[in-house]
């Protein structure tokens, strides 16, 4: 069967497109920079949601909704916020045929709209912590987009969350971190870094910014996530006050938090081969296809059925599918499923029916089984349980392979330009030699893990001092 994806090795990004067409995940829209979402993407937007959506709510947050639309003046109330964000803003001017009085940004996040709302339901104590998420889209006026990874709209969700202290909206914070960490690792099988933002690269707004990185197959660095200390600063542009159990007037701490459709991006770029989509058996939709092979001597029919039959032994209810589209080969079918990611394949042959039993094999390895009816559900079942954790464990050993202690900047721009990846780099603290380095060499500063160990060192770039070493990168 001729392939239609073009190989990594030959072209990365043509590859990370093709895979997106063949499996049907995404196309372009007529306005450029936006995404429609296809059936097959969106199921796996929606497994994303489901999985935080519990997590979320076990830990006591719930959902509401804030409108698309935000007036300018709240835009301006917060100076670093509009600094960063009114660049990319889309801003409606007119309105039923006339112009409005006051300009209407569409929200490219919605700290500002939401603060302006807390100040009216936060007033004493008792209305403390207020935890709240928000399922949406928002729009940012991007100029080089890429499919998932950077549209000019997208969904994401949004926490916004209202503390007492300090203390607590800093706990806050690291809480959905780690359930990002979560999400990532535990079921899209991807191993991500977990640190803190240089000043540089935090959210406009934040005191600090915490994120997940995760490496991609061609080395670069991926924020999946990240979660936002905001401090007091948008309680003070909003006057957010409530008054403490000793009746003293308080300002707000704040969190925000948020993952996008980016994540589908992530994983797709992480765990695809050169025969299509490779998907993480937790986050698969359709986890199973039982493919009916009919023979010379054997009714289709009949195959077709035990093929449905097999299915429902199976017992993953809606997540397995019989293809007994008549007239079309199984190696069509085969390639049809392997292109969309489906994790595993259960062929159904007249000899398999004779010997009872069916040929299980995995898509990411190839690997095939000869199961006995009567072990299938079991072997299914384990089958994509040791999927799930080999796609784990392969990723986490590339980016140990390509993750690199570099010294000195020769050592830097060589690593970085072959073969790339992660470089522990010590790094003085300052913004503007981040600046310089990115200008020089294309790398930003990902993260400073959180783990990292205190270690004396020289920024290779200006020989300033430094404490620990951080994580450098190119990334999407
Ligand atoms: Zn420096």
């Amino acid at each position: 069967m001729q392939s239609r994806i073009t190989p990594r090795e030959k072209n990365y990004n043509q590859w990370y497109l093709d895979v997106i067409q063949q499996a049907e995940l995404a196309d372009y829209a007529p306005v450029k920079g936006c995404m429609v979402i296809r059936p097959n993407g969106y199921a796996l937007w929606e497994s994303n949601q489901r999985i935080l959506d519990d997590m979320f709510k076990e830990t006591g947050h719930v959902n509401a909704y804030f409108p698309l639309l935000i007036p300018e003046s709240f835009m301006k109330k917060e100076a670093e916020h509009v600094e960063g964000f009114a660049p990319e803003c889309a801003v409606v001017t007119h309105g039923g045929g006339s112009k409005l009085e006051e300009p209407l940004y569409i929200r490219p996040t919605s700290e500002t709209i939401i603060w302006s709302m807390y100040k009216k339901w936060i007033s004493s104590h008792r209305d403390l912590p207020l935890l709240i998420n928000q399922w949406a889209n928002v729009l940012r006026w991007e100029m080089r987009t890429r499919l998932f990874l950077r549209t000019t709209e997208f969904l994401w969700q949004e926490g916004h969350t209202a503390h007492a202290t300090e203390e607590e909206a800093e706990e806050e914070t690291l809480k959905m971190l780690e359930v990002y960490r979560r999400l990532a690792e535990e079921y899209l099988a991807l191993p991500v870094l977990v640190g803190l933002k240089s000043e540089r690269e935090k959210f406009a707004g934040a005191e600090r910014t915490y994120c997940i990185e995760a490496m991609m197959q061609d080395h670069r660095a991926l924020q999946a996530g990240t979660s936002h200390n905001l401090g007091q600063n948008f309680a003070k542009a909003f006057d957010v006050t409530f008054q403490d159990e000793q009746g003293q007037r308080q300002l707000v701490w704040a969190t925000s938090w948020g993952v996008s459709t980016r994540l589908i991006g992530a994983v797709i770029m992480a765990h695809s081969d050169d025969r299509g989509l490779v998907l993480p058996p937790r986050v698969a939709s359709l986890k199973a296809v039982v493919v009916p092979i009919p023979g010379k001597k054997i009714d289709p029919a009949e195959i077709n059925r035990e093929a449905r039959k097999i299915a429902e032994e199976i017992g993953l209810g809606r997540s397995v599918q019989v293809d007994d589209r008549p007239n079309l080969s199984p190696g069509f079918k085969y390639h049809h499923w392997e292109q969309r990611g489906i994790p595993v394949r259960i062929e159904l042959g007249p000899r398999d029916l004779e010997n009872k039993q069916a040929v299980v094999v995995r898509r990411d390895t190839g690997e095939k089984i000869f199961v006995p009816r009567t072990e299938l559900k079991a072997k299914v079942n384990e089958t994509l349980d040791i999927m799930q954790k080999s796609l784990f464990d392969k990723a986490r050993a590339m980016r140990d392979e390509f993750t690199f202690e570099v010294d000195d900047r020769e050592a830097f721009i060589s690593k970085l330009d072959d073969p790339g990846g992660f470089l522990l780099s010590h790094w003085c603290g300052s913004s503007k030699c981040e600046e310089k380095i990115q200008n020089e060499t294309k790398a930003t500063i990902r993260c400073i893990p959180l783990d990292a160990a205190e270690e004396s060192g020289k920024c290779p770039f200006c020989g300033g001092a430094s404490e620990r070493r951080v994580v450098f990168s190119k990334a999407y």
